[in-house]
């Protein structure tokens, strides 16, 4: 298989340069992932830290910044490099504008089925969760869309946080015979049967095409095992070799793993199941613009991450030949929203479901006047924002908030309204707690939660970024191991001690709940205080052994 690299990274954006993709050899898919139901347009701000420890430092995905203009060729100051990086963000954003919108997405994939009629749309998933009007409709609105917009497959996450029985029930109503959910790592308790497809064959031209699905091995240790206490989820690579070879049997000439494993464990999964084509990867939300090829005793396999909220689409075409893979060509395409005329009909959905809420949508919260993101290994802005209302609203000396990769960003001078704040917050166990630990425990918690992030074994990785936190400042060594990563914890200057009791306010833990009000509440007084004034400036930790790790950018170091 040749490994190509697109000649026409760099363009300048005009929407025929960006998106007059020419269709090449006989089988084509479309990808997108992780839109975390976000319907309209927005401002997204790719991560200024994504560290790689181990194998993984300087490797793809964990490259931000300069390094990863530089890894891809992107010149800086373009809109590549403005979809890609979190670099000059805000002069950036006012010369490019809005990136997604389903409605932009749809004119997007109308204008690239053109040449491609047979293409197949596949969604990543991680769709029904991330707006308001996600959590208020328990992802209806996203299932609408999703049949407007023409997907065919996908998986899912955080579509699981609805609770099995309504994810049964949208796969057998308004899925039924238009849109296959497939995850072949998922099955009943003591059984080997699995609530879904663990795949679907189609053809293009003549040829047998195999997707199988992977949802994210996690779900229950993530997000808690109340969403589906009857089902078990893994990785499960056996079962996984055998589905491919199941399917290469039934005649599948080329195989695709849809999967929301993270890439850094699609690239070890890729290295030993053999018989994959591609994967098209997501939930860690990384916008990589080639695929990365992966050795396996069998031959290569192509490991992909289409980044998320809406920002971007991949147009795969393979070239099949003598019932193997030839040769392809893949395009991470940015959604630029004003290069892509809205869909009148996809427009008509978003009015129609977004309707019933519109008023509580757009009522202001409060003005802003600071660049507000969460993408980061440690904190951002808007987390910032959080873990201060919880320490104020809630008069705790601590507070913590988990490390989401979802969640929009608002530049200076756009007001936080009712819906921009569900972007941040909307998840179905909201509730917020109020906690006693010792010193000791603090620090376990943390240690546990960073092995999640950084274990040098990509199969460890089992939720999002670190949890964020308020007040607590701390030292952090990503490369070391167990419980040697946090050192030098302090609370306004002076050390904690491990076995004083402290007072730490917390939101979206996923096990155990408590009777708290919901997350949005909380920031919704806090910001109806007047006292939020102070710039959010978030609160990353001291890092160790990091200095020249091109996870890390150069405006964030020191
Ligand atoms: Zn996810």
């Amino acid at each position: 298989m040749d490994i190509h690299i697109p000649s026409d990274l760099g363009l300048p954006a005009t929407a025929d340069e960006l998106y007059d993709i020419p269709a090449f050899g006989n089988v084509s898919l479309l990808h997108f992932t992780d839109c975390h139901a976000q319907l309209l347009p927005l401002y997204y701000r790719e991560p200024s830290i994504n560290l790689g420890v181990g194998k993984a430092e300087g490797r793809v995905p964990h490259l931000v910044g300069e390094a990863l203009l530089e890894k891809f060729g992107f010149r800086p100051g373009t809109p590549q490099a403005y979809a890609f990086s979190h670099l000059n963000f805000c002069d950036a954003a006012k010369t490019y504008g809005q990136v997604g919108g389903f409605a932009h997405l749809a004119t997007l994939v109308k204008r690239l089925k053109a040449s491609r009629p047979h293409a197949l749309l596949l969604d990543g998933g991680d769709s029904w969760q991330g707006s308001a009007t996600a959590l208020w409709t328990a992802g209806q609105d996203m299932v609408d869309a999703s049949l407007e917009l023409g997907v065919d497959i996908m998986t899912g996450h955080w579509e699981f946080t609805h609770g099995a029985e309504r994810v049964r029930h949208v796969v057998e109503h308004d899925f039924k015979d238009k849109l296959a959910f497939i995850a072949q790592n998922i099955v009943h308790e003591d059984s080997t049967e699995s609530p879904f497809q663990p795949y679907v064959m189609r053809e293009q031209n003549g040829i047998s095409i195999a997707i199988i699905g992977q949802a994210f091995p996690y779900t229950p240790i993530a997000n808690g095992a109340q969403f589906t206490p009857d089902w078990t989820f893994g990785i499960d690579e056996a079962r996984l070799q055998a589905r491919v070879d199941e399917v290469r049997k039934k005649g599948a000439q080329v195989v695709v793993l849809l999967s929301h494993n993270g890439m850094d464990i699609d690239l070890k999964l890729a290295s030993r199941v053999c018989g994959i084509d591609m994967i098209l990867g997501g939930h860690t939300h990384d916008g990589v613009p080639v695929p990365i090829p992966v050795s396996n005793p069998d031959g290569v396999t192509l490991v992909t991450n289409a980044g998320s909220q809406g920002k971007f689409l991949a147009a795969i075409d393979f070239d099949v030949r003598n019932g193997r893979v030839a040769g392809y060509r893949y395009h991470l395409l940015p959604v630029f929203s004003a290069l892509l005329p809205a869909d009148p009909a996809m427009q008509a959905t978003i009015e129609r479901v977004r309707s019933p809420f519109a008023s509580r949508l757009q009522q202001p919260i409060a003005e802003n006047q600071e660049l507000l993101y969460r993408r980061g290994n440690f904190n951002g802005s808007w987390d910032q924002l959080i873990v201060d209302a919880l320490m104020q609203v809630k008069d705790a000396e601590i507070a913590f908030s988990p490390g989401f990769r979802w969640g929009t960003t608002l530049l200076p001078g756009q007001a936080i309204t009712r819906e921009k704040l569900m972007e941040q917050t909307a998840i179905t166990y909201p509730d917020t707690s109020v906690v006693e630990m010792t010193g000791t425990e603090i620090r376990q918690q943390l240690e546990k939660l960073s092995d999640k992030l950084f274990n040098p074994d990509p199969y460890q990785h089992q939720g999002g970024d670190m949890v964020r936190t308020g007040g607590l400042v701390y030292a952090c060594e990503p490369a070391a191991k167990l419980n040697g990563r946090i050192s030098d914890m302090t609370l306004n200057g002076q050390p904690i001690q491990p076995g004083k009791t402290y007072k730490v306010a917390r939101w979206g833990v996923g096990s155990a709940q408590s009777e708290g009000a919901p997350i949005w509440d909380v920031v919704e007084h806090y910001l109806g205080s007047g006292e939020q004034h102070a710039r959010h400036r978030p609160n990353v930790p001291r890092l160790i052994g990091v200095a020249s790790n091109p996870g890390l950018a150069a405006d964030q170091a020191g």
